[in-house]
């Protein structure tokens, strides 16, 4: 870590044996590539604000709950959800690299659910559901898993004739692109028949580098897809000048904005709501300033709704 980093935000350092330390029940953790694109000298840095553990947290707010978009109502079998038509999410990894302070599985029951010994049946299932046609590997993320692990995973997954596409959500190429996979991970996604589909997130420009763009163009070189979701979260990305920024820096790295989330109402996040109505003003803003490719769908988790709904 640089020498500016330690002297002027010492309550954070990169993810370490010293910051396991609990934090409101989700113990606070930055990998070193995020920690070297917050502009240390400004307390109010947009990335510094995602991951910087607050007393907000304590806060019990009305509406916000533990399992905000009730994934367990649609968990067949531990560690997989089935929500949506022919698509099925694997939570492939408890574990992230990246504790966003908004994250919506913060309270998830990972102990109970991911666990490897629950990919057989995972698998299982998908293989007597001929509709499955796309695998959602997610988490925690599963780029932590280490891409032995994952490509392991990976390989389970192709073996479904009735498989078509292979989708990974994670923040690890954006928050930590040195820690992402790559020789055997790219070696896959160059020869694999599947339909490869890369959805990272991402909030701000800034989070963006000279190592994200490379290992964009290596994976896009591999023939995966790229998009990017971001949650729309106040004080770091609810701007139209932002918003707009982050559109073009993505689409020059080679990805394509995907969702603009609302955020999920997880307890303890309340202070980076947005509201509706505000929301929807920034994407008609948006919405004029940008190519229809560049613009985000806004979106919002809304259970029992068949799909993510769009809130314009
Ligand atoms: C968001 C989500 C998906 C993917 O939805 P898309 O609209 O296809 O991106 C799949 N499963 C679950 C449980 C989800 O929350």
């Amino acid at each position: 870590m640089s020498q500016a980093a330690k002297n002027t935000t010492p309550d954070i350092t990169p993810n370490s044996e010293q910051n396991s330390s609990d934090s409101n029940g989700f113990p606070y953790r930055v990998p070193e590539h995020f920690l070297q694109q917050i502009d240390h000298s400004n307390p109010q840095d947009p990335l510094l604000k995602q991951v910087k553990p607050s007393r907000l947290e304590e806060v019990t707010t009305l509406g916000f709950s533990k399992d905000p978009v009730e994934d367990l109502d649609s968990n067949p079998i531990p560690s997989l959800i089935h929500k949506y038509h022919g698509r099925v999410l694997l939570i492939a990894s408890p574990k992230c690299d990246i504790h966003c302070r908004y994250c919506f599985r913060r309270h998830f029951p990972y102990s109970e659910q991911s666990n490897l010994r629950h990919w057989q049946k995972a698998i299982e299932y998908i293989k007597t559901n001929q509709s499955v046609h796309e695998v959602i590997l997610s988490g925690g993320d599963p780029m932590a898993l280490g891409e032995k692990v994952l490509v392991k995973l990976i390989n389970q997954v192709e073996s479904i004739a009735h498989v078509k596409t292979l989708r990974i959500h994670s923040r690890t190429p954006v928050a930590a692109p040195d820690k992402a996979p790559f020789q055997a991970f790219v070696s896959w996604a160059q020869q694999s028949k599947l339909n490869k589909v890369l959805v990272v997130h991402c909030n701000h420009p800034n989070e963006l580098s000279d190592q994200t763009q490379k290992l964009f163009t290596s994976y896009k070189q591999a023939g995966i897809t790229l998009l990017n979701q971001s949650v729309l979260l106040k004080e770091v990305n609810d701007s139209i000048d932002i918003l707009e920024a982050l559109s073009h820096k993505l689409f020059s790295q080679g990805v394509l904005p995907y969702y603009l989330n609302q955020l999920d109402r997880v307890q303890g996040s309340a202070h980076f709501e947005v509201d509706d109505e505000t929301a929807i003003e920034l994407h008609n803003k948006l919405k004029r300033r940008l190519a229809g490719y560049l613009v985000p769908k806004l979106v919002k988790d809304i259970p029992n709704q068949g799909s993510k709904t769009a809130l314009c």
